[in-house]
């Protein structure tokens, strides 16, 4: 690193000079007393004026010496003897200040604008051109950056964010001026005369005092050099590796969002502040690099064997979605028809294994999909998705070279499931979204990271729909692992609305969850559906036209949306509409019921809203309102009316329907397009109940799943009676539909979550596995082999799912012909060294294995997790060794994920990829034999897991956020608040306390079965992150 080497003899420079002079002070005035020959005391006085003269003298000297020294150590890169300048405060360096520091600290004390936690709008970046030197022998980069500013309003400081860098030099000229960084100190000439410069930890900023003001309206250069690490940790710029021929490989990636950049560069590291970008790498030959843009020039320098990679400008964009990478990976490539190039880059054997080639091929479609569903071209010339072994998120978006985790990229087709597929195909369908929203329009602020993260959330589905229609994700799949998966989480009293404030920086992961995406996304195809289709579409257009290169805050998106409706004569202010939606936190339940009133006739029916709430203790203060859109339809045993839109704005209203008698039934919320549960009479849901038994079709699919879930979740919040849900799934073993049946089984494992340890347990049991029997038996397991190439590509992929869904829950509850053949699919791999089970019900089998068998199979697994090259494959197997009820090997595990030599054990510390441990963990956590070891693990190896993980360890689970989140609020933590945050239950968690339900645990082998089975439920509950976290499955109540 440039700057630890140039420090030390700088040092000793300096001492030299100084000694010098301090020498020459003390001999001098010896040699004078020496020659007193007359009248010693008029002499000594003299003589001791003289010494003080001398003194003085020298010591000024020395001083004004030093002051040089400081000055031309600034201007050539020296370090000043100061190499902590990071936290140094105030400590200012005295920048080319001789003696003119005096005077102007009133006003700068007073305004000091960087204590603000926002920068403060008086500068803005137009380009910023960025020159790295990447060390990837010391993992150390130096950089100079040359920003462009445009003064808004008059002002002495510039402010603008740097994090962990060690700043060398800066300069600042005026627009026309030399614009060197030489020239800072001299006057004239354009240079602005420098201040002082400082770092301002507190809010990672870092501070240029002028001694004179920037003007508005003129354009101002600043210029900083810097040195900094390539940290371990996952954010900034970053290094990871990979064994490649037993040799282990380094690479350098960045991972920016949401305010790292600050991390690699000094930057304005806002959404909002937009600049175009010129990034030149220089690197050891032998890498190459990538980012946004493609590469404008090369030139190889034959001295040294580096090469400088030059990459073309970029369009107006963020910091955040900035990247770049140096690597020695390889490619694939193709090209759309409109000419933009698609790579994928990866470990060079994942590429001649064709791993990439599935990704490559889906991204080549999407992209030409969004182009024409928007009717915006994409922006770049290329498009690079880069496979990185490490990363904090499943993947990032950054514009022209979207990174992702290798288990969200990379596929086998051979071996992979359907769920590794679906859920690796909706990551990238996600990411290409963003190139539209996200990066060529983008929030103002991070309150409203929904507009992004909801509508890429969305476009998985819709996306996915148009790779493979026969999925049909939008109208199901959606449901249960967006609509009811977030329904579960807004209706606690704990949730928050989807806009939020956010000020400070550490505020700002906090916003990337759940309820940013799924509730985004929901409120999206809510409003998607009640503008229809062609008219959503228009809006859309008119929002990225209007606002591409630039930002966009919910209003502009609203105004838009509006525009579209008005021309066609649909006078609705989506606006006001969304406020509610996106303002307040939760949801409505809406209730109707036939009119009983003597006054009115039958075909009335009244309608009522009140916010759900799981906390009946909360309810009271209940003053939240929305505008609702439900759909109405009536039915009978053998039809169903068309739909009707009643809009519902106030607590209750008696709308007009069509004709009812006794034995017509209502239906709200036809296909569950809206963003609320709907309840009705008694003996309305008696209706609906016999429907389902007599003639489901009548009932859509989506209605039929959304009835399972509203009924068990009215319930849990005493809405209704605990026996209704129960009756209606009841009618199940004639349900033929997968979504219907997950629907239940997700409503299932969170009955069987509460009642575990209690009495009534095995009468629950019990009555799932009578449910469950008849189309178990009749679906049997799936007979295709592992060489067979039936994935869902070309297989029904319905079928599959409901198979898998059925052996899942067969053997999560305890069937003995369930267990009896996953036992025997592991007994036949053992024996035969041959894999015949199918991918799809593989992580099942392993887990029912690993938890029935004895401590070989754990042996046998752990064996094989480490001689597989398939990364989904090496992900089940760890996942399965997690379901031992063995609580030694779980201790094992987890010991040999974070620190091998704790077992003395002659590992290498690559038995589990760093990727994997805070997995191990969360799977261990949901293991009810593995609960407190995995909660005593984490306190004890708090310390390992920061220093390896660090920042990027509060964003990448769900355990992690919500124990913290605890941390912070709880001194007192044991199992049970483990359990409790874990869970995101809290308030089940309270009552059950309170309820005292305990006793004595009617474990079964298959009890840790289940927690397998709970993590794998919904595919693509991949926690956040464009910004999804990389632990998919890992729904944070579970
Ligand atoms: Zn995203």
């Amino acid at each position: 690193m440039g700057l630890n080497d140039s420090s030390p003899g700088a040092m000793r420079n300096g001492r030299g000079l100084s000694d010098q002079w301090a020498e020459s002070v003390v001999v001098r005035p010896r040699t004078t007393e020496r020659h007193i020959t007359v009248h010693k005391r008029l002499v000594l006085g003299f003589a001791l004026s003289i010494l003080t003269l001398i003194v003085v003298t020298a010591v000024a000297v020395v001083l004004s010496v030093r002051f040089e020294e400081c000055g031309e150590q600034s201007r050539d890169g020296g370090a000043a003897g100061e190499p902590g300048s990071r936290g140094s405060g105030g400590s200012a360096r005295l920048n080319g200040s001789r003696g003119e520091r005096t005077g102007e600290r009133g006003d700068e004390e007073a305004a000091q604008p960087w204590r603000n936690s926002r920068l403060p709008g008086t500068l803005r970046p137009r380009h910023y051109d960025l020159r790295l030197a990447v060390h990837m022998d010391n993992f150390t980069f130096s950089g100079e950056v040359s920003i462009e500013l445009e003064c808004i309003n008059a002002t002495r400081f510039i402010v603008l964010h740097a994090d962990r860098l060690e700043v060398d030099r800066v300069s600042v000229s005026s627009e026309g001026g030399g614009g060197g960084g030489r020239s800072s100190n001299r006057p004239g000439g354009g240079v602005m005369r420098v201040h002082r410069h400082f770092p301002f930890p507190a809010n990672q900023m870092y501070v240029v005092v002028l001694h004179r003001e920037l003007k508005p309206m003129r354009t101002y250069r600043l210029n900083v050099s810097f040195d900094a690490a390539i940290e371990d940790e996952l954010l900034g710029f970053f290094r990871s590796s990979y064994m490649m021929n037993r040799e282990r490989r380094y690479l350098a990636v960045t991972q920016f969002s949401p305010i790292h950049a600050r991390k690699a560069f000094p930057c304005f590291d806002e959404p909002v502040y937009k600049a175009t970008f010129s990034l030149a790498l220089r690197h050891d030959a032998q890498y190459t690099s990538l980012s946004n843009m493609p590469v404008e020039s090369s030139s190889l320098e034959d001295e040294d064997g580096w090469l400088t990679n030059r990459f073309a400008r970029t369009p107006r964009m963020s910091t955040y979605y900035l990247a770049w990478a140096v690597c020695n990976f390889t490619y694939r490539e193709t090209q759309t028809d409109g000419g933009v190039t698609i790579r994928l880059y990866a470990r060079p054997d994942a590429i001649s294994s064709g791993a990439g080639d599935y990704a490559l091929h889906i991204t080549k479609r999407l992209l030409g999909f969004y182009q024409d569903y928007f009717k915006v071209q994409y922006s770049l010339p290329k498009l690079d998705l880069l496979a990185v072994p490490k990363h904090p998120y499943a993947a990032m978006e950054n514009w022209g070279l979207s990174v992702f985790v290798e288990q969200k990229i990379l596929l086998d087709a051979e071996v992979s499931s359907s769920s590794y597929q679906m859920e690796l195909t909706m990551v990238v369908v996600h990411e290409i979204c963003h190139q539209w929203f996200g990066d060529l329009v983008t929030p103002v602020w991070w309150e409203d990271v929904w507009l992004k993260e909801g509508f890429a959330h969305f476009f998985e589905y819709v996306g996915t729909d148009f790779l493979f229609p026969k999925w049909n994700m939008e109208k199901q799949r959606f449901l249960t692992d967006v609509l009811h998966e977030v329904m579960l989480l807004d209706g606690l009293s704990s949730s928050h609305p989807i806009s939020q404030e956010v000020e400070q920086a550490t505020d700002i992961n906090r916003v990337f969850d759940w309820i940013a995406y799924k509730k985004g996304a929901a409120l999206i195809r809510m409003l998607a559906n009640v503008m229809g289709q062609p008219l959503f579409q228009k809006g859309l257009n008119d929002y990225l036209l209007s606002h591409m290169y630039s930002n966009a805050a919910r209003d502009d998106l609203w105004s838009k949306l509006s525009q579209a409706m008005r021309s066609e004569g649909r006078d609705i202010n989506i606006g006001e509409m969304m406020d509610r939606w996106t303002l307040q936190m939760g949801y409505p339940v809406v209730t109707i019921s036939k009119n009983q009133s003597e006054q009115l006739p039958t075909h009335y029916i009244t309608v009522s809203q009140e916010h759900f709430l799981y906390a009946q203790e909360v309810r009271g203060n209940n003053s939240l309102q929305w505008q609702v859109p439900l759909t109405v339809a009536v039915g009978n045993e053998s039809a169903l009316s068309a739909e009707r839109l009643i809009w519902i704005n106030n607590k209750t209203e008696t709308h007009r329907v069509g004709q009812m008698d006794d034995s017509t039934w209502l239906l709200g919320n036809i296909n569950q397009t809206g963003y609320f549960r709907v309840n009705y009479d008694l003996q309305n849901w008696k209706l609906l109940i016999q429907q389902l038994h007599t003639s489901p079709q009548i009932i859509s699919v989506g209605n039929r799943a959304g009835l399972i879930d509203d009924a068990f979740n009215l319930a849990r919040a005493g809405y209704l009676p605990q026996g209704i849900p129960l009756q209606l799934i009841g009618y199940l073993p004639e349900e033929t539909s997968f979504l219907p049946w997950h629907a239940a089984s997700r409503a299932l494992y969170q009955l069987d979550k509460l009642l575990d340890r209690t009495e009534e347990y095995s009468l629950f049991s019990d009555y799932v596995l009578k449910q469950v029997a008849s189309r178990y038996h009749q679906m049997g397991w799936p007979t295709n082999g592992p060489g067979n190439e039936g994935n869902i590509l070309q297989a029904s992929y319905q079928t599959e799912e409901l198979q898998r869904e059925l052996i899942m829950l067969a053997c999560s509850f305890g069937n003995k012909q369930c267990h009896r053949q996953a036992v025997a699919y592991i007994s036949d791999w053992i024996s035969s060294n041959k894999n015949r089970i199918p991918p799809n019900i593989r992580d099942i089998v392993y887990c029912t294995g690993v938890s029935l068998m004895d401590e070989d199979v754990w042996e046998f697994i752990w064996m094989k997790f480490h001689s597989t090259g398939a990364i989904s494959e090496k992900k089940i197997l760890l996942e399965a060794l997690t379901c031992s009820d063995n609580t030694f090997l779980l201790n094992r595990l987890l010991s040999l994920s974070v620190s091998p030599r704790l077992l003395n054990l002659s590992l290498s510390s690559d038995l589990v990829p760093e990727q994997d441990v805070i997995d191990v963990i969360i799977h261990v956590g949901r293991n009810p034999q593995g609960r407190s070891l995995a909660w005593r693990y984490f306190r004890e190896k708090w310390d390992v897991l920061n220093a390896r993980y660090g920042e990027a360890l509060f964003m990448n689970s769900k355990l992690i956020s919500g124990v913290t989140e605890f941390l912070n609020t709880e001194r007192e933590l044991n199992e049970k608040v483990f359990a409790a945050v874990t869970l995101k239950f809290n308030e089940e968690t309270q009552r059950r306390r309170r309820s005292g339900r305990r006793g004595h645990a009617p474990r079964t082998a298959c009890s840790t079965v289940r927690h397998i089975a709970v993590a794998t439920q919904p595919a693509s509950v991949t926690p956040s992150i464009h910004q999804r976290k990389n632990s998919s499955r890992s729904n944070g109540w579970m």
